[in-house]
């Protein structure tokens, strides 16, 4: 391993990530989708009707800048699916996000939702826009003329949107509120994600991080792993990687490694997560000058000889360039999408258990459930509570996939995507078609 620290503070150094493969991580999950299909015999008609959205809807949001001039944005909702229950999913705001990403990202929440056994279908909605480039009033006007546009998409029993790329608990604020005007009473089921204050449960903050830990050590059981005497690298050190870092050293585990944007950070004798969360807290974010370890990079991160690897950072991280290289016995993918389709069969050969983004992430779906729950029960749960909760479902969704995995001798992602699939076209054949 090179120590390049003197590389790294040039303001001109860009990190050698590994290659990008050219799949998206939406025809991987496409990908996924057909095997599972194949798998379960699903015939021509219900393929095509589980692949397609129930709605889309796309709006103009126009709104007046603070130069005085008006601005038009374009937003979209997508819900892929409500025959479980109402649609869940969150709400970005990207520059370049367009209709088939979210058609895609909808889809996905289906899938997880279901593995989860959430009683939610699927759907995403987005905003395309720059919001490093929007100041907060501009940002507030754009989501309430948002929300007020899709009014009769959203509800409590119908759509119910949360947090997700560029927005937060302030957007869901907004949309709470918007939407209760509307309606004329206060309505804080609508949104998931939102401040405790406004109906927003304990525990949500924590909860992708915890669930990945859940559903890791019980891995970590089937394969005779002890926490205690076991390794982990963590690639990515915001919500989700900093919290399963943290949760997984307080099992006992030595962290050797961690990073986020400005690089990687390597201890072999293990690192000191709450020290780390500590300096980044009180560095905007950033482990950037984090002491007492060596300097790595994030590819090299991924290739360490650890018990535990856990992408948390983005997609496309594990490809076919450089799976053969990876050394983990097991993968959680906290991240959406760290691992590409190609290199599935590649990890799968070299016997590294992957436990796939729709089950080991799903832990936040899981906790927005509770405090959906909590809204329209008007009764809020400790936090001890929630995370009972919460472990004891993401144990069970873990057994009932391994189940599958060992029925039909697949991978614990096919399991997973086959589970859901199977689960989701069972309903929507009880239900039958309407018309
Ligand atoms: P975050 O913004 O809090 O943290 C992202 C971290 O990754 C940061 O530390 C950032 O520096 C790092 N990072 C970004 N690019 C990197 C790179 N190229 N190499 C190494 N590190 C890099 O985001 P988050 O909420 O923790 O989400 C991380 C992933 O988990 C995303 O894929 C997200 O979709 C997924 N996810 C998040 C949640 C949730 O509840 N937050 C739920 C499900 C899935």
């Amino acid at each position: 391993m090179s120590n390049h620290k003197d590389l790294l503070s040039s303001p001109y150094y860009k990190e050698p990530g590994p290659k990008l493969d050219k799949e998206s991580p939406f025809e991987s999950m496409m990908e996924r989708f057909r095997f599972a299909t194949d798998l379960l015999g699903i015939e021509e008609g219900m393929f095509k009707y589980l692949a397609s959205p129930v709605q889309t809807v796309t709006v103009s949001i126009p709104v007046i800048m603070d130069n005085g001039e008006i601005e038009v944005f374009e937003g979209y909702r997508v819900i892929h699916d409500n025959v479980l229950g109402p649609s869940k999913g969150g709400i970005r705001y990207s520059p370049d996000v367009d209709i088939d990403e979210v058609k895609a990202l909808a889809a996905w929440m289906t899938w997880k939702c279901a593995v989860v056994n959430v009683p939610f279908g699927g759907a995403k909605g987005a905003v395309k826009c720059d919001p490093r480039k929007l100041s907060k009033r501009e940002l507030e006007h754009i989501t309430r003329r948002y929300t007020s546009a899709m009014y009769d998409v959203f509800g409590p029993d119908q759509d119910i949107p949360a947090p997700d790329m560029n927005t937060n608990e302030q957007t869901m604020a907004w949309i709470m509120d918007t939407y209760s005007m509307h309606s004329r009473r206060t309505e804080n089921a609508v949104v998931t994600g939102k401040p405790i204050l406004l109906g927003g449960s304990r525990g949500r903050k924590e909860a992708t991080g915890r669930g990945v830990v859940t559903v890791t050590l019980a891995a970590m059981n089937k394969l005779g792993l002890n926490p205690s005497r076991s390794t982990v690298a963590v690639q990515g050190f915001g919500n989700v990687g900093s919290i399963s870092a943290l949760l997984m050293y307080e099992q006992g585990a030595r962290i050797v490694a961690i990073s986020d944007v400005s690089g990687a950070y390597y201890n072999e004798n293990g690192i000191d997560i709450p020290q780390a969360m500590a300096y980044t807290a009180a560095r905007n974010g950033t482990l950037e000058g984090f002491e007492g370890c060596e300097s790595i990079s994030n590819a090299e991160l991924l290739e360490l000889d650890v018990d535990v690897l856990i992408p948390a950072a983005k997609e496309d991280q594990i490809n076919r360039y450089n799976a053969a290289d990876i050394k983990a016995r097991i993968i959680a993918e906290g991240a959406n999408g760290p691992i590409t389709a190609s290199a599935d069969s590649i990890l799968d050969e070299k016997g590294i258990l992957v436990i796939p983004d729709i089950l080991a992430n799903a832990g936040g779906v899981t906790v927005s459930y509770f405090e959906w729950v909590q809204d329209r029960q008007g009764y809020f749960w400790t936090e001890e509570r929630v995370n009972r909760r919460l472990n004891r479902m993401m144990r069970e969704a873990f057994n009932l996939i391994f189940g599958v995995k060992e029925q039909y001798n697949i991978t614990l992602r096919q399991a997973a995507y086959v589970y859901a699939i199977d689960k989701v076209a069972k309903v929507l054949r009880l239900r039958g078609i309407y018309g």
